[in-house]
């Protein structure tokens, strides 16, 4: 698939990514002779035989990208996009900035890694530090509520999506006079039942919503739900002196498993005993969080709390083997990579310790195999016979579920004309249509790869 760039007198949006699967967010909009791309995300589960650096269409003539929020699989892509020649300008709230550098930052690092690992060091289209340096100089904050037309006749507006620190549901309004067009991007949609990011705002009512659907016909645990089940682990491995690992994303998912379980250990929910943290990424991003603490529902401060920063390898050693019960929160939330590894090799074949997953685990990643009911698992060139308990407390997802969505889209249901629904596994995109469906909602479709709509 290539898309062929061409004078349109009417806003026409092609999906890209993100198309029957939760990876690779990426739609193009275009309107008269102006390009723009709703994200620029890498695609985990690849189910293209497009590269990480490769594009179906030409960078240079991209205007400008608008971005929802800071998850790899929505920005992932943007230094690749620098390297193959965009020059154009990055729009996204001021909080989304601020991450970007640090998440870019290590996005680059691991292509690099990776590339090196298959010997690709020489191929000169892995995108480097300076692509990553080269975006955030593009890179224009808007603040939530803000109108501003990035070109003549296409205005935007950010509104608080929940999901994460600076997370945006995109209204955007296309043409003048009698002819406007209301294109609204949903990004990622947060929760009301998990009170550490704010709720979501109101969704603006549209021609054309393009609307994410993870969690389509799903309701997830409640907090006292996920209190209790880990209160469960946490006592169970006390009685066995052993370790619990909580293997968790740097980027918004390790900040609010921290704040809950101290929040939980206050409230005698959990009991108390120490929480380590291994991941030098959380820590940063955790100082961003800081700084935006006003846009948070809670007042948080990962620095002031009991949580134990491991500053160093031999400091994260030395935690994992102190004697007695602890809590360690590291990163690789499907145990792919990250810090997590170097604790897995010392305690999953320990049966006095615990592993607690609070991740959604893909296929084929080491998290998957470690819930699988198979006696072993093989990572790091050797067979591991998983004799730690392994629990996957579910809950903690940043995605609003088919409640939140009822909430959030029934009051526009009379007035938005078409509804696309983007990352979302099939059943899951299937299950929001039947409900929109049901809620009134007239024209309501799963997008497929490739897909054009022409507003008219
Ligand atoms: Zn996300």
């Amino acid at each position: 698939m290539s898309v062929i760039f061409s004078h349109q007198p009417n806003p026409k949006v092609t999906f890209l990514g993100a198309a029957g699967t939760v990876t690779g967010s990426m739609h193009l909009l275009q309107y008269k002779d102006f390009n723009f791309l709703l994200d620029c995300g890498l695609e985990r589960d690849k189910k293209t035989e497009l590269k990480d650096d490769e594009f179906p269409f030409d960078p240079d003539i991209i205007d400008a990208v608008i971005l929802s929020h800071n998850h790899s699989d929505h920005c992932g892509k943007l230094p690749a996009l620098a390297r193959k020649g965009f020059r154009g300008q990055v729009y996204c709230t001021p909080a989304s900035k601020d991450l970007l550098g640090v998440v870019l930052k290590d996005s680059v690092n691991i292509q690099e890694k990776e590339a090196k690992h298959r010997n690709k060091s020489k191929n000169r289209s892995v995108p480097s530090q300076n692509d990553a340096f080269s975006i955030l100089d593009r890179c224009i904050p808007i603040e939530y509520g803000k109108t501003s037309e990035i070109r003549n006749g296409v205005s935007i507006r950010f509104h608080d999506a929940g999901h994460l620190l600076g997370s945006a549901i995109t209204e955007i309004v296309i043409g003048k006079g009698e002819k406007v067009f209301k294109i609204t991007y949903t990004g990622d949609l947060g929760r009301f039942g998990l009170p550490f990011h704010t709720n979501p705002s109101p969704i603006p009512a549209a021609d054309l919503l393009i609307c994410e659907s993870t969690y389509g016909g799903k309701f997830h645990d409640d907090e006292e739900k996920m209190a209790a089940k880990l209160d469960l682990v946490i006592r169970d491995t006390i009685k066995r002196d052993g370790k619990v690992l909580m293997p968790a994303f740097s980027l918004g998912r390790t900040q609010l498993l921290l704040y809950y379980l101290e929040t939980w250990m206050q409230q005698r929910k959990i009991p108390r005993i120490p929480i380590f943290l291994d991941s030098p990424l959380a820590v940063e991003i955790s100082r961003i969080y800081k700084k935006y603490g006003h846009q948070l529902a809670v007042d948080w401060d990962s620095e002031s709390g009991n949580v134990m920063i491991l500053d160093s390898w031999e400091e994260a050693q030395s935690a994992s083997f102190q004697p007695g019960p602890a809590i360690i929160v590291a990163s690789g939330g499907m145990c792919e990579g990250g810090k997590i590894l170097s604790h897995l090799k010392n305690h999953l074949d320990d049966p006095r310790c615990s592993i607690a997953l609070v991740s959604f685990q893909a296929p084929s990643t080491l998290g998957a195999k470690l819930l699988e009911k198979k006696p072993s698992v093989y990572f790091h060139g050797k067979s591991w016979n998983k004799w730690a308990e392994i629990h996957e407390i579910k809950g903690f997802s940043g995605h609003a579920d088919q409640s939140d969505f009822n909430k959030l889209l029934g009051p526009i249901a009379q007035d938005s004309r078409q509804v696309r629904l983007v990352h979302g596994e099939p059943e899951s995109a299937k299950a929001l249509a039947l409900e929109l469906a049901k809620m009134g909602f007239k024209d309501v479709k799963p997008v497929r790869r490739g897909e054009s709509v022409t507003l008219i």
